[in-house]
């Protein structure tokens, strides 16, 4: 058998394998196989330019077709791998197609999580494929009802509002996108959504979404009900864990894996939102969710593949745009860390340290990506605060 590595997902994990393979000076074959029909693309751009339709598809792919071709890269959009069998080596595709493997990559990444509803007004964003769905139904003038503060439902906030429809909020926590950012960060995107008016209902858990004469209706834990044109659901997502399931992997929320991105099975790695890995930082298993931690996984898993030193893994980082303003993010905050400031929450102009016992575990900022940047190898080193270089070092690095 000639030699082959099987990487299976075609998003910025795959994809950065795949690449990263060849870079490495792989010279085998590298089968790239993805359940979606389009080449890899930029999954942020769906809930922002690609919603907003400001910008192309073109623009939204990672790399040209060519590039694959000319890399020798064997990519199979529309294709599921469809079982894994471990003894034999081999993967079973849609297509009936048997593959013998040397390596196998699972990047199956996440899935949104969803509501029990029959509603035929319910959607989910997750693929480029979704994104048709959800602009008919903003393109009518909405009114639309988003389900779920985090990130992706705070961007379709902004995004529909942009487009002029109605927008309606229910968050079931306190304080939006309260799983990254403090209390005080909470506010001030809380704000910014109301001065943009969408509507905002924060402790309002969502208990039932039915279809009903005047649209889709849900009804909140305290009794009370929304109705709109249509509703999104963004409460979330899930590891596509069902492949590595049904082969038999160790799963803990995703597939897991080790520091050199092999699961428990001989031959086959991991990488990207699918896995939980132990996180050297925080002492326990963590859940990757973000572009860059996936893309950075991807890189590195193919390294390990090939028995090449990977770079360690980075602490999680990720950002949000909304109405125009941009939010970076690092590490784990909890909503009540103390905070040290450099610069305004106000001026939407600053630079936020979490610290837990003195010790930083996550940052925050508008409008300072490079201060954000120079704060997360601190972050990592685990030192306490009082021994960082003072904000003005920090933010001339
Ligand atoms: C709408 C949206 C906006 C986002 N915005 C941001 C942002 O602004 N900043 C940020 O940091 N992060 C953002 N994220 C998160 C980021 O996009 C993800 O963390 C990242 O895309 C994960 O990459 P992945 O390759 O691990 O998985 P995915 O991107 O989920 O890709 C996995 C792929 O595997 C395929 N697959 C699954 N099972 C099979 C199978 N059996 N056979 C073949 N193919 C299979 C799936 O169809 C999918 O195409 C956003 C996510 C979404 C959904």
């Amino acid at each position: 058998m000639s030699e082959r590595i099987v990487i299976v997902g075609t998003g910025v994990a795959g994809a950065t394998a795949a690449q990263t393979l060849r870079r490495e000076g792989y010279t085998g074959e590298i089968v790239l196989v993805g359940a979606e029909p389009n080449l890899p693309y930029r999954r942020p751009a769906v809930s922002k330019e690609l919603l907003a339709g400001t910008a192309s598809l073109d623009r939204a792919m990672l790399k040209p077709m060519k590039f694959w071709a000319d890399n020798k890269i064997d990519l199979r959009p529309a294709t599921r791998v469809e079982f894994i069998d471990i003894d034999r080596a081999t993967v079973r595709l849609s297509t009936g197609e048997e593959l013998g493997y040397d390596s196998v990559l699972l990047a199956t990444g996440a899935r949104a999580r969803d509501i029990d509803t029959a509603s035929t007004r319910a959607h989910t964003l997750r693929t480029l494929s979704d994104v048709a769905a959800l602009q008919s139904a903003i393109g009518t003038g909405g009114p639309l009802l988003i389900i779920g503060g985090g990130l992706i439902g705070c961007e379709v906030a902004a995004t529909a509002r942009g487009l002029g429809a109605e927008v309606t909020l229910l968050h079931a926590g306190p304080a939006l996108l309260d799983r990254v950012v403090p209390e005080s960060v909470s506010e001030l995107v809380h704000r910014l959504h109301l001065e943009h008016g969408v509507k905002v209902e924060t402790r309002s858990a969502t208990t039932q979404l039915v279809d009903t004469n005047d649209g889709v209706t849900a009804t909140t834990a305290d009794g009370r009900t929304w109705t709109a044109a249509a509703a999104l659901i963004a409460i979330g997502s899930i590891p596509d864990t069902a492949l590595a399931e049904a082969a038999g992997l160790v799963i803990n929320d995703g597939i897991v894996i080790d520091e050199q991105y092999r699961t428990s099975a001989p031959g086959v790695f991991a990488a990207g939102d699918a896995t939980t890995e132990f996180s050297p930082y925080r002492g326990e298993f963590d859940r990757g969710q973000h572009w860059n931690s996936a893309m950075t996984a991807g890189a590195a898993a193919a390294k390990a593949i090939l028995g090449h030193p990977a770079t360690p893994a980075e602490i999680p980082w990720g950002w949000t745009d909304q109405h125009g303003v941009s939010l970076q993010f690092a590490g784990w905050i909890h909503p009540h860390d103390e905070l040290v400031i450099d610069g305004d929450l106000e001026s939407r102009d600053f630079l936020a340290v979490a610290l837990r016992d003195g010790r930083p575990v996550g940052a925050v900022a508008m409008a300072r990506p490079r201060e954000l940047r120079a704060v997360r190898p601190i972050i990592a080193a685990g030192e306490p605060w009082s021994a960082a270089p003072p904000f003005d070092l920090l933010t001339s690095r």
